[in-house]
């Protein structure tokens, strides 16, 4: 059987009409003699009844403290609802349908409660319903552990159900539809310009969605490129070609038709950054107070970011909300000279035609500096530079680099 597995997120899934909709995508895709497997969200956003956040909210206004174990028994059930009015949808069609919890689904992981992991996929009941002919809906976001627990894998936690099935069944695309029409090259309410990229690699899109491009989970592509299998984001509102995620090797021996001339793929930002500076003396003394430093934060569970340790000084970002907890946690472990700026934004520049290109970070402070924009800190991998700005700085930093780059034409 030659599997394709279609993710629909919760605004693909407000209306009986929508429902319809997403029901013709994987009718059409039968037709053409490929076997869907439907993953779905929780139905609708915040305030729709059966949301993920409304079912949350709603416990927490009853009891502001629930153990991760039943409130992950709380929030699998909007996935269960989804998937029975989507396998009801294909039975009012029609279309015999089943529905599978992700547990029925075979989903196997660990016991971590609200962000767990899946280990294993045992696909036989999926496979055994979908060879009797029936259209296959599977909840997302939620699995078992081995001794029967249940688990959901963390916010957004659908694309990775639909990630590692696309793995389990060796699909030939694992399709993303959500309700924009693709990756673009920045956010459109930050750039009127922005547009939709046709191809971008595994790498790429990992980094955009770890930077603030929300489109798909990270831990969703990371698992399809492990098996190399193609994915693709999709409009479900729409018929446009969406944007194929594939890896760099397809993309650049020409396979598939962008040259290596695109050194930049896309700008992302996240805003609310706090940046801590903190200074020692660079003896020995220095070095004590460094390793009492990363400790406490690590104990705490604070996670840094843009981290610079230097002999005498040592910098590092948080997000905003865990500022107050840094300096707590310094506070008490005595550590002093402690400086730091709120309101800081990351903007981030991802493209993996950057990879050994020379040039690229003159282009970035060329084209920041022309506005006035003072560059906070910087990083770098092989596929992203990472710039800290201040807040008020970030929306002309994101135009500024799109525009640069030439990522409109
Ligand atoms: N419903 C879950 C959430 O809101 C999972 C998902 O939508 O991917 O996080
Ligand atoms: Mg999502």
């Amino acid at each position: 059987m030659r599997f394709i597995i279609q993710k629909f997120g919760g605004t693909s899934l407000v209306s009986q009409e929508l429902r319809e909709k997403v029901a013709a995508r994987a009718i059409a895709a039968r037709e053409e003699g490929v076997t869907p497997v439907l993953v779905v969200s929780a139905i609708g956003r915040v305030n729709d009844p059966f949301a993920t956040d409304t079912l949350v909210n709603f416990a927490r206004q009853v009891h502001r403290e629930i153990e991760s174990r039943e409130m992950d028994m709380l929030m699998s059930c909007g996935e269960i609802i989804s998937g029975v009015i989507m396998a009801g949808t294909f039975q009012k069609l029609g279309y015999p349908s089943v529905f599978l919890s992700g547990p029925q689904a075979g989903i196997v992981t660990d016991n971590s409660f609200s962000d767990a992991r899946i280990l294993k996929i045992k696909p036989e009941n999926i496979i055994r319903h979908a060879r009797e002919g029936k259209i296959v809906v599977v909840a997302g976001f939620q699995g078992m552990t081995e001794d029967g627990e249940i688990t959901t894998l963390g916010r957004g936690g659908s694309d990775t159900t639909a990630a590692a099935l696309g793995v389990a069944l060796d699909a030939e695309f694992v399709d993303i539809y959500t309700d924009v029409e693709g990756i673009m090259t920045a956010d459109p309410r930050i750039v009127e310009n922005a547009r939709i990229r046709e191809v971008v690699t595994y790498d790429e899109i990992c980094h955009l969605a770890h930077e603030g491009a929300k489109v798909v989970h990270p831990r969703a592509v990371e698992i399809v490129m492990q098996k190399n299998i193609p994915m693709r984001v999709k409009c479900t509102f729409s018929n446009a070609p969406g944007t194929l995620v594939t890896s760099t090797g397809e993309v650049f021996k020409g396979t598939i038709d962008i040259t290596r001339d695109r050194t930049i793929t896309g700008i992302t930002q996240i805003p609310n950054l706090t940046q801590f500076r903190i200074s020692m003396d660079n003896g020995s003394g220095g070095l004590t107070v460094k390793r009492r430093l990363f400790n406490s934060l690590a104990l705490a569970g604070i996670s840094l970011d843009f981290i610079n340790v230097y002999p005498d000084r040592v910098v590092f970002t948080v997000r905003g909300d865990m500022a107050q907890k840094v300096l707590q946690v310094l506070e008490t472990t005595g550590i002093n000279n402690v400086e730091y700026t709120d309101g800081c934004s990351k903007v981030a520049a991802v493209g993996a035609g950057m990879t050994g290109l020379p040039g690229i970070m003159a282009a970035i402070v060329d084209a920041l500096t022309r506005e006035e924009i003072q560059i906070l800190q910087s990083n770098d991998s092989h596929t992203t530079i990472w710039l800290l700005v201040k807040r008020e700085d970030m929306e002309k930093a994101v135009r500024a680099l799109h525009r640069r780059f030439a990522l409109a034409d």
